[in-house]
Order: structure tokens, then sequence, then C-alpha cells
């Protein structure tokens, strides 16, 4: 088996979840296998191919889980994007729209440099509202966007009309 449907095989669905029309795919299963992990983490960072990078942008919470191994795994920082008030230091600000009601992500203003390349990392992409948001926000330091990457994209949203603008490279293991 590839490692598409390997990973397909192992994520569990769970509709009705967080709200009823929602089907939840719960990365857990995946994430209690081990050789799926490191063969994951592999799958991940391969389709970089040689692109230089600065930093790995991970967006709360399951963002972090591949996130920070992408960033130990290509020796580069790990830097965390994380909803209004979790961040402790002084942070930039990004408003977005949601179904219903408006959402804010934040990160730490020395995060990135000026003139900086970033990956940006989260577990799936819906809409493409939060991972564009995370665009917005290393816009706002002065970096660039050099690929958006996922472990699953659900193709049928067509989250990728909101990231083009930002990056052409929206890059996924598992699509739907
Ligand atoms: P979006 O901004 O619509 O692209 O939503 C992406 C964010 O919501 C990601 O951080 C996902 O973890 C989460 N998310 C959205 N839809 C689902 C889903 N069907 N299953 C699991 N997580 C989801």
């Amino acid at each position: 088996m590839n490692l598409e449907s390997r990973v397909k095989a192992t994520i569990r669905d769970i509709p009705d979840f967080p709200k009823p029309g929602i089907l939840f795919k719960d990365i857990t299963p995946v994430l209690a296998d081990a050789t799926l992990c490191r063969d994951v983490l592999d799958g991940l960072a391969a389709q970089f191919g040689s692109m230089k990078i600065d930093g790995i942008v991970g967006i709360e919470s399951r963002g972090f889980l591949f996130g920070m191994l992408l960033a130990q795994k290509l020796q580069v920082p790990f830097l965390p994007v994380r909803k209004k008030g979790k961040l402790p230091f002084k942070t930039y600000s990004y408003e977005y729209n949601l179904e219903y009601g408006s959402a804010v992500m934040e990160m730490h203003t020395d995060s990135i440099a000026k003139g900086s390349t970033v990956i940006i990392h989260d577990d799936l992409l819906a809409t493409g509202g939060t991972a564009a948001a995370a665009a917005e926000l290393v816009k706002m330091q002065g970096g660039t966007v050099a690929a958006f990457s996922f472990l699953i994209n659900l193709s049928f949203l067509n989250g990728k009309e909101k990231l083009t603008p930002h990056s052409g490279n929206i890059l996924s293991i598992v699509n739907y």
C-alpha cells in the first residue's frame, strides 16, 4: 500500500463532530502508529524537495504535531501560530471570517526575520481560512510563504483558492 492509502486506512471518521454536518477526520490513530508517523514525516519533508526554508510555521493545535517534527528534521526554527490570547510575548494579530462569526490568530512579533522564507503546516486543509490567516501573519513580518503543507486536503471544499495568492505550492499526503 502506498502512503496515502495507509494514512486513509488509519484516519478515523467521526460524523457530526464538533457540530452536526461536520465529518471530523481524527488523526489520533495515525499518531498512535509510530512507523506510519515516521513515514508521514518523511513523506511531508520529501514534498519540499530542494526548497530553501528558514522556518516551519505550525498552526494550533494539530499543526504543532508534525510541524515541530518537520522543523527538527530540517533543522530550522518551529514558529507557532495560536488562537488569540495564548502567546505570552508581543504578538501580531489577524482576524478572519468563519462560517459564523470570526476568529483571531496570533504570532510572536519576533518569530520571522524580514526576508525569510517559511512553510506553513497544519494537519488539514478545509476552507483555507486558517492557513490564509497564518500566511497574512507571515507577510506582516516581511516573510514569504514557500509552500503550504498538510497531512489531509479536503479538496472538495476548494481551500486552495484562498491559498494560491500566497503560494501556489499546496502540498498534502492525503486528498479527499
Ligand atoms: P479551514 O480554516 O476551514 O481550512 O479549517 C482548517 C482547520 O480546522 C484546521 O486546523 C483543521 O484541523 C480543522 N478542521 C476543519 N475541518 C476539519 C475536519 N473535517 N476534520 C478535522 N479537522 C478539521
